[in-house]
């Protein structure tokens, strides 16, 4: 009750301030092993998306980027299509939306710099960015010479750079040390508090999935279930 009461406050914020956002995501697809089903939005909030190695996680952020296709189903973002069956599918580059990969894919071959401002909407607000992750003295080194915890900050900017309408990770803090994962942790909050975009976070890990989730949608057997006790 109290929750449901939070959730419409806190959309009619949203709404008034004219920077509500909606994903909505309603897709099958037929893996190796077995076929996903999932239905779920995300407003302005975060999303953690929970389950076991092998249960479809990283599936779903890829349908969702562009970078795989579902077998049949509908992705909507506020009242754009991004896919619908075999009538639409909107290519990765023309998604407004930004992808943290699990190994982090920088462009092994451009400064820090060249990394962010390869899609970069504005200079300025990059350079907020860079400030904001505590990353501005790396801007002329290549990826090779900086840190894990270094390299996950550098693509969480290059991300929210391009100025998505959404943002996915994938397991964005798994490869830190306990350290640098709570100071990540911080660092995803703060920036979700200042930009307030629709985040997914893609993670098996139980203590940051309940740290950072304002819901958590838990994986199992193909379905979603919504705020499951865990
Ligand atoms: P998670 O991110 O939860 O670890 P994945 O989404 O990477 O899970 O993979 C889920 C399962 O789907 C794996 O067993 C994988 O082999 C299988 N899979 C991934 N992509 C495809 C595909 N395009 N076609 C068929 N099976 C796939």
């Amino acid at each position: 009750e109290a929750c449901t009461q939070m959730k419409s406050i806190y959309t009619a914020y949203c709404v008034c301030k004219g920077v509500f956002l909606m994903l909505i995501v309603d897709i099958q697809k037929k893996l190796s092993h077995f076929e996903l089903n999932v239905k779920f939005s995300v407003a302005n909030e975060i999303v953690v998306l929970f389950g076991p190695s092998g249960s479809g996680k990283t599936t779903i952020l890829n349908c969702i980027a562009g970078i795989s296709k579902p077998t049949a189903g509908i992705i909507r973002l506020n009242d754009t299509i991004l896919f619908e069956n075999k009538k639409v599918f909107v290519p990765i580059q023309k998604r407004n939306i930004g992808y943290v990969f699990q190994d982090y894919a920088l462009f092994p071959h451009m400064t820090v710099w060249k990394n962010i401002a390869y899609g970069m909407k504005n200079e300025s607000f990059a350079k907020e960015l860079m400030k904001e992750l505590r990353i501005e003295h790396l801007r002329d080194k290549y990826p090779s010479e900086i840190s894990g915890g270094e390299k996950q900050r550098v693509a969480i900017a290059r991300a929210i750079a391009t100025e998505p309408d959404a943002l996915l990770l994938d397991e964005p803090f798994s490869a830190l040390d306990d350290q640098t994962r709570a100071k990540g942790h911080e660092e995803l909050l703060r920036i979700h508090k200042l930009w307030r975009i629709p985040i997914i976070l893609v993670t098996h890990h139980h203590e940051e999935a309940k740290k950072l989730g304002n819901r958590i949608l838990y994986l199992h057997e193909g379905k979603i279930h919504d705020n499951e006790e865990m």
